[in-house]
């Protein structure tokens, strides 16, 4: 079963650390942007989907017209799909919206949060309020959506620990199914760094990290991922498509996808992307890269990979008995349990350093 990522780079504003592809949204925009996510979607032809995700930008901040073009052209590839996830922020989620994401079959929703801070959301560009989101969640679970994911930033300026925890404490009160929780990251030619913002630092970072993950365990959210955090059962699919190193389609400017051992991003100049000329770069897997991207995308999992997957894929066995790997397992980094290879518990946060040690 396969996974297609659709992106829609339109957003209402910039939020000040963002460095996804995105561009404020131009209603004269969308209509060329749909025909050209059309030809994507034939070019590509995606087939037997198991899971369709909507990132972006914002696939929400479409108007209710918009994004009914939108569902209504990948209604021929969502027959049977398991999961439907759209990102949406909370103030272009109206209950219109919502209603037409469930009658197309969209059944997942991941909300962008970030804090429940008022004061900080003001800071790094975000036009909600806290008071925002529990409308909007109480709206998503009025209309039948039962998987709701949101995600949350730690390591915000000026952000404490006693922060974290208040934003725990909202989420956790949300009483949803899935919780993705970043830590900043400040990217070049953002307003984040433009503006010199102020890193956590190392400690902080590892504090507020430890104080989710037991938080969050506590209240019966499994890590599952490096920064994912479900519910029994409602792991996200589509995302462990990447994570378990597996084939994705991807169409939309900014899309990525991986087809045949191909990675391939699709860009150049945006207009041209409109006027049908979408430029497609590629690159061939070759078998050491296809190794340290196995390696490096497998261990952000806290299940890891088994050992037979390793040696059926990358066609060669894990090297268990080197001195590295002897090394990591008897300093507590790796642990080898049921056949699989996995980070332990205090390691995951480590995953640079052990991949640095492996690759
Ligand atoms: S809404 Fe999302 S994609 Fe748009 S600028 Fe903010 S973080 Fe970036």
């Amino acid at each position: 079963m396969n996974s297609l990522y659709v992106h829609l780079p339109f957003c209402k504003s910039l939020c000040h650390y963002c460095d996804f592809i995105k561009f404020i949204y131009q209603e004269k925009w969308i209509k060329p942007y749909l025909e050209a996510l059309k030809r994507d979607l034939e070019r590509f032809f995606p087939t037997s989907l198991a899971t369709i995700f909507l990132g972006g930008g914002t696939p929400t901040c479409l108007n209710l017209e918009e994004l009914e073009s939108l569902l209504v052209l990948l209604s021929k590839y969502s027959k049977g799909v398991k999961e439907y996830t759209c990102e949406a922020n909370v103030e272009t989620l109206t209950k219109e919206k919502l209603l037409l994401l469930r009658r197309y079959g969209v059944n997942r929703l991941s909300l962008g949060v970030q804090t429940f801070n008022d004061k900080i959301l003001k800071k790094i560009g975000r036009r909600h309020s806290k008071k925002d989101v529990y409308q909007a969640i109480k709206l998503a679970k009025e209309v039948g959506f039962k998987n709701i994911s949101i995600d949350l930033i730690y390591g915000l300026p000026k952000q404490t620990l006693e922060d974290v925890k208040c934003d725990l404490i909202g989420a956790i009160k949300l009483e949803i199914q899935h919780i993705s929780y970043y830590s900043l990251l400040i990217c070049p030619n953002t307003i984040a760094h433009l503006s010199s913002w102020e890193e956590a630092g190392e400690d902080k970072e590892a504090a507020m990290y430890e104080l989710i993950l037991n938080t969050l365990e506590k209240n019966g959210f499994m890590r599952y991922e490096v920064s994912n955090f479900a519910k029994p059962g409602f792991e996200s699919l589509h995302n462990l498509t990447y994570w378990e190193n597996r084939e994705y389609y991807g169409v939309g400017y900014g899309a990525s996808g991986y087809l045949n051992r191909v990675r391939y991003s699709i860009g150049g100049n945006f207009s041209s992307y409109l006027n049908g000329k979408a430029k497609i770069k590629e690159e061939i897997i070759d078998d050491a890269t296809y190794k340290d991207e196995y390696l490096m995308l497998n261990l952000r999992l806290t299940k890891g990979f088994l050992l037979s997957d390793y040696e059926n894929k990358v066609k060669e066995p894990f090297p268990l008995n080197s001195q590295i790997v002897t090394r990591l397992i008897s300093e507590g980094f790796l642990k080898i349990e049921n056949g699989r290879v996995s980070c332990t518990r205090e390691s995951l946060i480590k995953l640079d350093y052990i991949l640095r040690k492996i690759i």
